[in-house]
């Protein structure tokens, strides 16, 4: 199991997107199915500026995965950045919340200069699987000034095909980080 989502039988280790692609990341691990009323309060969470939600949404994963973050040795978590007019438009960005909210709750350390978007893409929903790998090529840098850990966590609202934590993992792992783990408040099932 690398990514979290449920896969069809008990004999399957990896889902049908594990399988299809060499993921950069490790491993990761998502709160909930995406589905409703998940969707609903992500939505809510995203759109409608309930900010509030990121302390119930960390909560859960703080629960749910403490175990995982410790034994995993996460050292660092870093939020999936959102381009600057974006984030200016929405005034803030829900994974740098989240991130916040599960580092306080972990006490492990939190960066949100550490990744960030070189580039506007298009959204990844709109797109097939070659435009989707294409489009956040080259899409996300880290900062030159950061000194590289061992064990990093990305931290999201959502995973779907994994392309978007793929892309900064690798840009991770070239700057020197060794094990790049994710977690997200839900995981699309895929196919
Ligand atoms: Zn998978």
């Amino acid at each position: 199991m690398r990514c979290g989502k449920p896969v069809q039988t008990v004999e399957q280790e990896y889902c049908a997107d594990c399988r299809r692609q060499q993921y950069a990341f490790n491993q990761g691990r998502s709160v909930w199915i995406h589905r409703k009323p998940v969707t609903h309060g992500i939505y809510q969470f995203k759109f409608h500026n309930k900010r509030y939600y990121a302390k119930i949404f960390a909560g859960e994963m703080a629960e749910q995965y403490g175990g995982w973050l410790r034994r995993s040795g996460i050292d660092i978590i870093l939020p999936v950045p959102l381009h600057s007019s974006k984030r200016r438009r929405r005034g803030f960005n829900q994974a740098e919340l989240l991130a916040e909210e599960l580092g306080q709750l972990t006490g492990i350390p939190v960066n949100n200069q550490v990744v960030y978007r070189i580039r506007k893409t298009r959204p990844q929903k709109k797109l097939n699987h070659m435009e989707r790998q294409n489009n956040l090529k080259g899409a996300f840098g880290v900062s030159s000034a950061w000194k590289p850990c061992k064990n990093v966590l990305i931290v999201d609202d959502i995973y779907t095909t994994g392309n978007t934590i793929h892309r900064i993992a690798k840009v991770l792992k070239k700057a020197g980080v060794q094990k790049v783990y994710f977690l997200t408040i839900s995981i699309g099932q895929g196919l």
